[in-house]
């Protein structure tokens, strides 16, 4: 029959929710109530029914300049029409260079060398094989262990979820990767309640490296990861001198220090990375998300000097690492990243971030005392207000939270128990008072 519609063809199908698998979604009960947003502009988005979303969480954490920048989506027009893409291996366009040059620049001082990926989760598998590779190629290949850290979030791929500490995202993956050990977590609550910067309580946490430095020999391991301050797990901001603590332990021992800093890098806290803010320098930093405000996908990886100059001496015409993907570098990604940077020091948003950390801090901490929340927590332009959970029934009361605030008219990120906020370091202060408000009206409506 030669009018049957074919498949993949001209037939235009039907808008069926089932057929997308949705990421880190309940998609049985996103399908009976879709939350669609189908416009954006600056700090709010537009429902499907015409509704304003004041976003409280910046995206997923990477819309660090606001939605739908002027220069930005004229930067990914231009490039678009004028090179779509170039290969990554082996060839190159300016564009790269450019970027890697001014993202070099922005660095803490010694890491001068970007490898480019296209997200979080590829940033950070990238930054693990550098480390193993690194010390194979100084001739310590001895050197195989990865220690992460309790409650770390480093993506979802398979090494990231092996050095993560989440169970969820662990159990039916996470043996995969051998070698690999854990320090404990710095959250507590009961010695650092309603903590704003870094937790009071807590330094000695760091020693828990030398505990397993001194387990497994701490010359059979490469590198530690942290997120200088955790996010996905519910905001832990590092106990005081914790972050410094770890970089002697590394050094002493001849460990990398990876810091993730996919949230908290590109102006988060108040500073290009919380490397600078917290005035510790890791080996490698692993970045995403704020890097092309979200509108692309890309990540970066800074690696020091050292590092990069050790891969650098066998012969000329060989690979130095076999590791890339196709789209390390791509022309339009590279365009918006560029674009992106330019937003941020025309409009001097990470200056912007610091001024507005006081005013944030005692906004988000003003809701002490409100219905369900038994803890809060402050850090840069990032805020977590926890909930007392329903006995039994883990997760819900802040998953009510969520489609009661956007109902409201406010976009907000729950783990857990725990509401977690990162507006665009464009919010103003009245709209800082409009996230309080809401969640104010919010917490007093839900179970
Ligand atoms: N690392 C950290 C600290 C993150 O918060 C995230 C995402 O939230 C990732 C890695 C993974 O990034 P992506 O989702 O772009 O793969």
């Amino acid at each position: 029959n030669e009018s049957a519609p074919i498949r993949g063809g001209n037939v235009v199908p039907t808008n069926n929710l089932e057929a997308f698998w949705m990421p880190f979604s309940a998609n049985r009960q996103f399908k009976e109530a879709p939350r669609m947003f189908i416009g954006a502009k600056d700090m709010h988005y537009t429902t499907a029914d015409g509704r304003q979303v004041l976003d409280g969480t910046a995206g997923l954490w990477c819309v660090n300049a606001g939605h739908c920048r002027p220069k930005i989506t004229e930067a990914i027009a231009k490039q678009a029409a004028e090179l779509d893409y170039a290969p990554a291996f082996q060839m190159g366009h300016p564009k790269a260079f450019e970027l890697a040059s001014r993202l070099a620049a922005l660095a803490p001082t010694g890491l001068d060398h970007v490898f480019f990926t296209n997200s979080g989760s590829e940033s950070v598998e990238t930054a693990l094989k550098i480390a193993l590779a690194y010390h194979r190629v100084k001739g310590e290949g001895a050197r195989f262990r990865l220690i992460g850290r309790e409650r770390g979030y480093h993506g979802v791929n398979f090494g990231g979820i092996s050095v993560g500490g989440i169970v969820g995202n662990r159990k039916m993956f996470g043996t995969l990767l051998t070698g690999v050990d854990h320090m404990r977590h710095t959250h507590d609550p009961v010695r650092n309640p309603y903590s704003d910067g870094e937790a009071e309580h807590g330094v000695e946490l760091a020693e828990d490296l030398s505990r397993i430095a001194t387990l497994h020999d701490p010359s059979t391991i490469a590198a530690v990861i942290v997120e200088p301050v955790a996010g996905s797990t519910g905001v832990l901001p590092p106990p005081k001198g914790y972050l410094k603590r770890l970089r002697e332990i590394c050094d002493q021992h001849g460990i990398l220090l990876i810091f993730d800093e996919v949230i908290t890098g590109y102006g988060r806290m108040g500073a290009a990375f919380a490397a600078d803010h917290f005035g510790v320098t890791p080996d490698i930093i692993v970045s995403a998300k704020g890097l092309s405000n979200g509108v692309i996908p890309m990540g970066a990886v800074f690696v020091r000097d050292t590092i990069y100059e050790a891969f650098m001496q066998g012969p000329e015409h060989m690979i130095e690492f076999a590791h890339g993907y196709t789209y390390s570098g791509n022309p339009i990604a590279s365009a918006a990243a560029l674009a992106t940077l330019d937003t941020y020091r025309e409009e001097g948003l990470f200056e912007r971030a610091k001024a507005l950390t006081p005013v944030w801090a005692d906004a988000i901490q003003s809701l002490k005392g409100t219905r369900h929340v038994i803890d809060i927590r402050t850090t840069g332009l990032i805020g977590a207000v926890e909930l007392e959970p329903i006995p039994g029934q883990p997760t819900k009361r802040a998953f009510s939270a969520f489609l009661k605030a956007y109902e409201k008219g406010l976009l907000i990120r729950t783990t857990g128990d725990i509401i977690a906020l990162s507006p665009p370091l464009i919010i103003s202060e009245d709209q800082i008072g409009e996230i309080v408000d809401t969640l104010k009206m919010v917490l007093n409506d839900v179970e």
